[in-house]
């Protein structure tokens, strides 16, 4: 639904979304708000009255979120939530500037100073930053410095420096002497912090160089790095104290202290970015300043000169590579007109500078509306709930998809179709719900049940107690359980079709091509058909039958893997391979013979028994042997007698001779058990090439190391 009221651009979903409350009650200036009626206003009424509502339900949110940010250290939304919130009301306001509400947070710094410390007012303002996401803002930030610069000063050189996530403090020295710390507060007026901030361990109390100056004011923020963050909330958490929600909060939390002994006792360290009084004369470049800084005693941070938006985007992207790494966190970088005169020149707006402005990292957790819960169903008819989002970037993607698992994780998050929800992604996980605003729920919303029938299928879904996840009871009867069952047994780990992949695959599918995995083994019959496929042209299709056919000749591991039965992983294929040694003795295996192999439990000893058992099963198996499917015979181990037996190996590099998985398995032949982690249990660490932090490890507790070179000879003796 397009909201009438806010700008084409602007979603009112976020808007309304984040209007949240959960700050207790006498904080909350907003209380009653109730989406519903925010709706309904927007409906009808474009008139003032209706625009001037919105905007106050706005101001009065951003203001108790504010304040818990600001005052309280202790805030409720996420950053990129608060920023959506404040981007809505910025949109209206542009809107309708003749409305603007002479309270309107927008163009404030900070909120009120704490009344408990004594108030400063600052000489000069200290100003927030503007910011922009993304490349082509970073554009128009640089076209808009230009557009204030004569012809001869066109495209100046910036300088770009990491966005330090902590709190904006400005320091006195008189003489050298520090004399005074002060909060940026509201921007015109600070808290006084100097007793706590001489606690600060890197912050000079005295400069040899400024001994001359009669006042210099050096301005930075104060953070608190991840590993004493850390350390701050374990302690909190073992005493049942309130813990910090992030690295920012807890830096101005300890600043922010009665006590000085506390802040004292807090891990806090001051990086400096510029000099606002007492600057040699001489200098005249930002970077120049910060290199004085620095001389002169104080931690700055990394800076880079760069000439255009280009160099600036390499920049950025290389601080987000190394942002991990940080022992601080950052939440962007920071660009800059690096000449002073043109900065002066530039001045300022309201409450950022014209000439600076921070690039910030992608949100990493995004409100957006989950419209509707879709089921999918798994290869062994599992059915897993898909969340389908209004589409929203997170993370630096734009986000449509998300899982939530299980029916018993939407009990547990209580979550239904037509919510809002914080959507997080960081890196490359997948991407989650972590929080559902049940306080902006729409009022017809139906709570969330388990689809009695496979919604490919039809066929009925069974939770079977004790289990997380429903099923679909059609077996392979159930076209999705057909396709998901295709793409498995193709896999690199099954039996390793390269060249057919899982487009290809499910194309032929829905051609009616293949329909059980025994018929791709017959595809070469249909060669015409093939190659008159979209996009699928001759030398493709003569690729895949190449590789079918090479696929013939595997191992039966890999063959009983490939079956897809539940509960048979790759392991327990192993260990079914040795155990019978042959496929024909495997599948009149009974349930007690089952029970025989290592890692075989009941209930997987039950589903293998009935899967060969099935008529189906047992059809397509013959098909695939007729069809030339074979393997080298098993050599199975004469338990004891391996040369390797109780043995456990860790792989870790490249090997030059073989793949890992090839290792592996001739490892495994000889009695080992491979594993992927090293611990004090590790026999023998296996290093090839460029070995990495396992072999660090297996240093350090005394594990046996060896080459790829010693490994092959002890292969040729076995
Ligand atoms: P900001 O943090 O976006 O940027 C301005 C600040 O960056 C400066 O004041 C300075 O302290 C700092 N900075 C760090 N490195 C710097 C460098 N190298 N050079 C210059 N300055 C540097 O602005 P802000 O006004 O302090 O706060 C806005 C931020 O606070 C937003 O990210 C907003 O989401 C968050 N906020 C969150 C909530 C919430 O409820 N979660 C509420 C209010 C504000």
């Amino acid at each position: 639904m397009t909201d009438p009221i806010l700008p084409p651009d602007s979603q009112p979903a976020s808007f309304q979304s984040l209007i949240s409350q959960e700050i207790n009650s006498t904080q909350a200036t907003s209380q009653n708000i109730d989406p519903s009626n925010l709706n309904s206003a927007t409906t009808t009424a474009t008139s003032n009255d209706a625009i001037i509502a919105q905007m106050r339900v706005l101001i009065d949110a951003l203001k108790t979120h504010n304040n818990a940010y600001y005052v309280l250290d202790n805030p409720v939304l996420e950053d990129n939530e608060y920023d959506q919130l404040r981007l809505s009301l910025i949109k209206i306001e542009e809107a309708y500037p003749d409305l603007v509400q002479p309270d309107s947070p927008i163009n404030q710094v900070g909120d009120v100073p704490l009344s408990a410390f004594t108030q400063v007012t600052h000489d000069t303002l200290m100003l927030s930053l503007g910011n922009v996401f993304e490349y082509d803002d970073l554009r128009d930030f640089m076209r808009r410095v230009n557009d204030r610069l004569s012809v001869a000063q066109q495209n100046p050189e910036y300088e770009m420096e990491l966005k330090l996530d902590g709190l904006a403090v400005s320091l006195k020295y008189e003489r050298g002497q520090f004399v005074q710390a002060v909060t940026r507060g509201d921007g015109q007026t600070g808290e006084d912090i100097t007793q706590n901030t001489k606690t600060i361990r890197n912050l000079p109390l005295w400069l040899a160089a400024a001994a001359d100056t009669p006042l210099l004011e050096v301005r930075g923020e104060v953070l608190m790095p991840k590993a004493g963050f850390e350390r701050l909330n374990r302690l909190a958490e073992e005493n049942d104290n309130k813990t910090f929600a992030n690295p920012r909060n807890a830096a101005a939390g300890s600043l922010r202290q009665l006590d000085p002994s506390v802040a004292a006792s807090r891990p806090l360290a001051f990086y400096a970015y510029s000099i606002n009084q007492g600057l040699p004369e001489t200098i005249d470049t930002q970077s120049a300043a910060l290199a004085w800084i620095k001389d002169i005693g104080f931690t700055v941070s990394a800076v880079e000169i760069v000439q255009n938006p280009r160099a600036a985007q390499a920049y950025y992207e290389s601080v987000i590579e190394q942002r991990g790494a940080l022992p601080f966190e950052i939440d962007g970088t920071v660009i800059k007109v690096n000449s002073l005169v043109l900065q002066q020149q530039l001045g300022f707006l309201s409450r950022e500078p014209r000439w600076a402005t921070a690039y910030k990292f992608p949100a990493e957790t995004v409100m957006t509306r989950l419209q509707s819960i879709e089921w999918q169903v798994g290869r062994t008819g599992q059915i897993t709930p898909v969340g389908k989002l209004e589409p929203v970037k997170v993370g630096g993607v734009t986000v449509s998809n998300v899982t939530l698992h299980n029916f018993g994780e939407i009990q547990r998050l209580d979550v239904r179709a037509g919510d809002m929800v914080s959507v997080h992604r960081a890196g490359d996980v997948i991407p989650k719900v972590t929080r559902v605003w049940h306080d902006q729920r729409p009022a017809d919303s139906e709570p969330v049940t388990l689809p009695p029938c496979c919604p490919v299928c039809n066929s009925p879904v069974v939770l079977p107690e004790d289990e997380a996840l429903a099923r679909c009871t059609g077996g392979l009867f159930c076209p999705a359980q057909q396709q998901e069952a295709l793409i498995h047994f193709v896999s690199r780990r099954a039996m390793d079709i390269d060249g057919l992949g899982e487009r290809w695959l499910i194309g032929f599918f829905n051609h009616g091509l293949v329909k059980t995995v025994a018929d791709i083994y017959q595809l070469h019959q249909h060669y015409e058909a093939l190659i008159t496929l979209e996009k699928l042209g001759e030398k493709s299709v003569q690729n895949i039958i190449t590789a079918i056919e090479a696929s013939k000749h595997t191992t039966l591991a890999r063959f009983i893997y490939a079956l897809g039965i539940r509960g048979v992983g790759e392991t327990t294929a192993q260990n079914l391979a040795q155990q019978f040694g042959d496929l024909d003795v495997l599948m009149a295996a009974d349930i007690e013979a089952l029970l025989l192999t290592p890692d075989v439990g009941t209930i997987t000893a039950e589903l293998a028994y009935k899967f060969f058992r099935a008529p189906h099963n047992i059809e397509v198996i013959t098909a695939l042997r007729e069809a030339g499917v074979h393997w080298d015979k098993v050599k199975q181990k004469v338990s004891a007698n391996l040369p390797l037996d109780g043995q456990t190996w860790v792989i870790t590099g490249a090997l030059a001779s073989m793949a890992r998985d090839e290792a592996k398995a001739k490892l495994q032949a000889l009695g080992a058990k491979v594993s992927g982690s090293i611990s004090a249990k590790t026999t023998v660490l296996l290093a090839g090439e460029k070995a990495g932090s396992k072999m660090a490890k297996a240093e350090k507790l005394g594990v046996k190391v060896v080459g790829e070179e010693e490994f092959l000879a002890l292969l040729e003796n076995s």
